[in-house]
């Protein structure tokens, strides 16, 4: 059992690096022990191979500061949320004991990415039932949150990533068979600048809601409570 505090589940390698590898960078700054779970190795990816996503994940887990981060090999590009799938995560989150779970979105242009925050949320449920497999103990996270970077919607949440930003680049740049400059399949794929361009519009975008440079947004289903009216962040005029 690793027992993590913050768990995020995404589709891809690289995912996470995009949408909340600033907020667990943050959370390990605190002391609390982070992971990433990564679904899929990319194998349907234009470059590369999933032996090299893979361990270029694990260089990037560093610049994350990850304390943990594992691939369950499911099939890239069609990630289906059926029993096998379901099973296989919820065991896994078992064995991981998060009390958080950071998921995709549920809405996206790419199918894996909302099969994903769906079949993460199944097995976040499934978790916690003690006759689901009589080898591991149940759990169930108790919280669930949306990394919402991609999706328009207001966010409920944005974390202040200032700090955190450059090292999360770097993270991201970790995966170089995906963004580094090569002949194979350019054109397809943007250059290293239109990403951090890109990336850093849409970090100070969110950052912007909360008066900070860079940040990243997050959706919660359920109302957020607030103890003390008087120390709210973010001015209101
Ligand atoms: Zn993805």
């Amino acid at each position: 059992m690793v027992n993590l505090d913050v768990l995020a589940i995404a589709a891809h390698p690289d995912d996470v690096e995009q949408t909340c590898g600033g907020a667990l960078m943050r959370m390990a700054a605190h002391g609390y022990r982070t992971g990433a779970l990564d679904l899929t190795a990319g194998d349907m990816g234009t470059r590369g191979t999933p032996e090299q996503r893979m361990a270029e994940a694990e260089v990037a887990a560093r610049h994350l500061r990850l304390g943990w981060r594992g691939n369950l090999r499911f099939p890239d590009a069609r990630l289906q949320n059926d029993i096998a799938a379901r099973m296989t995560l919820a065991v896994k989150i078992r064995e991981l004991r998060p009390r958080v779970v950071i998921l995709p979105y549920w809405e996206g242009r790419h199918p894996d990415h909302y099969r994903a925050s769906e079949l993460g949320y199944e097995a976040c449920f499934l978790a916690g039932l003690k006759k689901l497999d009589e080898y591991s103990e149940p759990h169930r996270p108790y919280k669930v949150i949306y990394a919402s970077s991609y999706a328009n919607v207001t966010p409920s949440f944005v974390v202040d990533i200032s700090a955190q930003f450059d090292a999360r680049m770097a993270a991201l740049m970790s995966y170089q068979s995906q963004y580094g400059a090569q002949a194979g399949g350019s054109g397809l794929f943007p250059e290293e600048q239109e990403i951090r361009e890109r990336l850093g519009a849409v970090a100070r975008f969110y950052g912007n809601l909360i008066g900070v440079k860079y940040g990243e947004p997050f959706v919660v289903k359920e109302t957020m409570q607030v103890d003390d009216i008087v120390n709210m962040g973010v001015r209101s005029i």
